[in-house]
């Protein structure tokens, strides 16, 4: 070779040694169930740009969940960290399964060996908590005695996320201006709410009588559920009640087993909450037609069992108006 060829031949073999280590030697695979792509690395782990793993200082990488769960643990493990970026990771011990929070908290998913409730509970681990699937509009199944998809609540994970006491979760409550209302919600639900809520002005301009069921009887109070001693979801500023004055019905006010406005309640309202992450109390056995609470978990699940492989991401929908409306 001559020899004013030589740096010329070095700066290309640096030229291809760079796109092979940087294109090359990395397989690139979509995850089966997320259909997320995500690439391996030499040291097996997964990059930060997968749901499965983050990077942490010094490259070491951390799977996101252990990788010998059941298919229904995966299934909900992948909506829990779909629906909540505040959980870093699912650990393992000799309990159970753990949610690692930003916080730094550690939740109790469940036990290692899923064990079914012997009767109905209204607090639960969180694998408890998603047991039974919540039917999307416009299904309105039958719901027998034990039907109430979401109405068991994982109350050390809503205590997590939203706090623990109503000091801590009124610190968090933001005032939301929509549909000619103040409501007040944690950011999280309250920025759900304004995407439904977009939805639903068009419709009631389509259809004004909508509006008088579109009325608040209730967001964030910290107060127990009526007759019972847990507490509600209003207290985590995740919920509201609409419909009061047009006779939505709760279980204990009405002498009904099941009651027709289960049935005939606008579609057109539950399936716009529901988009955002919203389950309905109307499709429980313990009916509460008024009440809507921000589930995202339960949605996504729903969704990937209704259309195999969905995957739901609370504010993913590409029409999300943000009204000049939310008070920080
Ligand atoms: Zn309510």
């Amino acid at each position: 070779m001559k020899p004013h060829l030589i740096p010329y031949c070095f700066l290309l073999f640096v030229g291809v040694s760079l796109f092979c280590g940087t294109f090359l030697d990395k397989p690139s695979h979509a995850d089966p169930l997320t259909g997320v792509r995500s690439m391996t690395t030499a040291g097996g782990g997964v990059r930060a740009d997968s749901p499965k793993g983050r990077e942490t200082a010094g490259m070491a990488l951390v799977p996101r969940f252990p990788s010998d769960l059941s298919t229904e643990d995966q299934e909900n493990v992948d909506c829990l960290l779909q629906s909540y970026p505040v959980i870093l990771r699912v650990e393992r011990d000799s309990t159970g399964l753990w949610l690692l929070l930003r916080s730094g908290d550690r939740v109790f998913y469940g036990p290692n060996v899923a064990v079914l409730p012997e009767n109905a509970v209204l607090s639960s681990d969180v694998r408890d908590s998603m047991r039974v699937l919540y039917p999307l509009e416009p299904d309105r199944p039958a719901t027998p005695e034990g039907f109430a998809p979401g109405r068991t609540r994982p109350y050390a994970f809503l205590m997590a996320l939203y706090g623990r006491t109503a000091a801590a979760v009124k610190k968090r409550i933001r005032t939301v201006y929509a549909l000619r209302q103040k409501w007040h919600f944690v950011p999280e639900a309250g920025e759900a709410f304004l995407r439904a809520a977009a939805e639903l002005e068009g419709k009631c301009g389509k259809d004004p009588s909508l509006r008088s069921w579109l009325k608040s009887s209730g967001t964030f109070q910290w107060r127990r559920i009526a007759g019972e001693p847990h507490l509600s979801a209003h207290s985590f500023g995740i919920a509201f009640d609409i419909g009061l004055q047009k006779g939505a019905a709760y279980w204990r006010w009405s002498p009904l087993t099941s009651h027709p406005m289960q049935k005939t309640f606008s579609s057109d309202i539950v399936s716009a909450f529901e988009k955002q992450g919203f389950i309905w109390g109307g499709k429980w056995h313990e009916y509460d037609i008024m009440h809507f609470e921000y589930r995202p978990e339960l949605i996504c699940k729903a969704l990937r069992r209704k259309n195999a492989g969905a995957s739901f991401r609370p504010g993913s929908s590409a029409d999300v108006v943000h009204e000049p409306a939310v008070h920080y």
